[in-house]
């Protein structure tokens, strides 16, 4: 069986987007549809300077957009459903830089203002979903995600940043619906078999630690990647970081579901540095490249096999925690939370929200959502011992 192939291409400036991309799109061949109408989905989290890390650079957008029209594609249009969608995803576009570099591209503005429930038969989890216009009037997606961390899921890149072609607040919604890392791993493999993009780049020049994916903290990593399997992509992105891919659940169930592969001696990588072009294994990509102070949660305890320790899971879940020195009392969280009964609000007389930890599903849409990055994940003091001395 051909095994997956993902390219790994230094870059340590954002000056340097363009040559680093178009080599690294090279080096992947990829039979480009020039006839068809290709969806551009880079990650527009929210509104935020692309010096933040939050969004996927524009100058890794602009290369890949140049890319795909020198290739003959001539039918292109850019979009993604934020989590603040009520801000809009044109002016979210304006201030991570996305806009104008589509502007000078000529690439429009898809239809992500709308969208309709495309039914999903084959969905081993999720028999449906709500898709924005902008994906639906699509032929085809190229993916252009960021390399972040992410509090559900532990990191963020390919396969996640497909959860943007989801309509709005149905978002939310499904996060409802599939209420746990394992659950909503399942569903984004479904959505990734729905709608396989043809081609997945990763913005890892600059990549997000810490409280991501958008309250973290900017590390240069210096890398771009490029694959046509996201899984093994993630994996890859994974192994970067330090993280083994098997805690993230997307790789886990992306391999699973037949989204992609996850094992290493299914994956092969061709490093490009300077001049010079490599094909190595996982295994030396972590020996060699793997930063080992990236900032990312490595504990064992939602690995998603601790049946002998559920009457302790309240204790062991993360759970969203406000810092009263950051917050502003805006009331994005209160709006972006998705559980039924509101999971957290104000009190009556109070400028900080609180939680009522029984109602709240550990979505983390909140801490994602907060403009002021006040909401952290809280991980117990029990959860981190037994993290530490069993691998459950
Ligand atoms: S979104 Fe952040 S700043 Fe706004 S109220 Fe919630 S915690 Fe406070
Ligand atoms: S309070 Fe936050 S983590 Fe809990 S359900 Fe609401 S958005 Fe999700």
């Amino acid at each position: 069986m051909e095994k997956s192939k993902v390219v790994l291409c230094r870059c340590e400036s954002y000056e340097n987007a363009d040559v680093a991309v178009r080599r690294m799109l090279d080096e992947l061949d990829v039979q480009l549809p020039t006839e068809k109408t290709i969806l551009l989905k880079p990650n527009l989290l929210t509104k935020a300077l692309p010096e933040k890390a939050v969004t996927t650079h524009p100058a890794v957008f602009a290369a890949v957009g140049g890319y795909l029209r020198d290739k003959g594609c001539d039918k292109l249009s850019y979009g993604d459903s934020p989590g603040t969608h009520f801000m809009g995803t044109l002016s979210i576009s304006k201030v991570c830089g996305i806009h104008d570099e589509a502007e000078k591209l000529g690439i429009a503005l898809a239809d992500f203002e709308e969208g309709a429930e495309v039914p999903y038969p084959e969905g081993k989890s999720a028999k449906s979903f709500i898709i924005c216009n902008g994906v639906r009037e699509a032929d085809c997606i190229v993916n252009v995600c960021k390399m972040k961390t992410h509090m559900l899921e532990r990191m963020t890149g390919a396969q996640k940043n497909l959860f943007g072609i989801v309509y709005g607040f149905n978002k939310g919604a499904t996060h409802v619906k599939y209420p746990n890392s394992v659950a909503f791993a399942k569903a984004l493999a479904d959505l990734n078999n729905m709608y396989p993009p043809i081609l997945h780049v990763m913005d890892g020049i600059d990549a997000m630690e810490g409280n991501g994916p958008s309250g973290g903290t900017v590390k240069h990593m210096g890398w771009l990647l490029a694959s046509v399997d996201p899984v093994a992509l993630d994996t890859v992105a994974c192994l970067l970081m330090d993280l083994d891919p098997e805690l993230v659940p997307t790789n886990t169930y992306g391999a699973a579901y037949g989204v992609g592969n996850t094992a290493f001696d299914k994956i092969s990588v061709t490093v490009l540095e300077g001049e010079s072009r490599e094909e190595i294994d996982c295994g030396e990509v972590r020996a060699r490249y793997a930063v080992k102070d990236f900032d990312v949660y490595r504990g064992a305890a939602d690995k998603g096999k601790i049946k002998h320790l559920a009457p302790f899971e309240p204790l062991l879940r993360k759970k969203p925690v406000i810092d009263g020195d950051k917050c502003v009392g805006c009331g994005i969280c209160v709006e972006s939370c998705p559980a039924e009964k509101k999971a957290v609000g104000f009190k009556k007389g109070e400028k900080i929200p609180s939680y009522d930890y029984k109602l709240c599903i550990r979505c983390f849409c909140c801490q994602e959502m907060c403009p002021k990055h006040a909401i952290s994940a809280k991980v117990s003091p029990l959860a981190r011992f037994i993290d530490r001395n069993w691998k459950i």
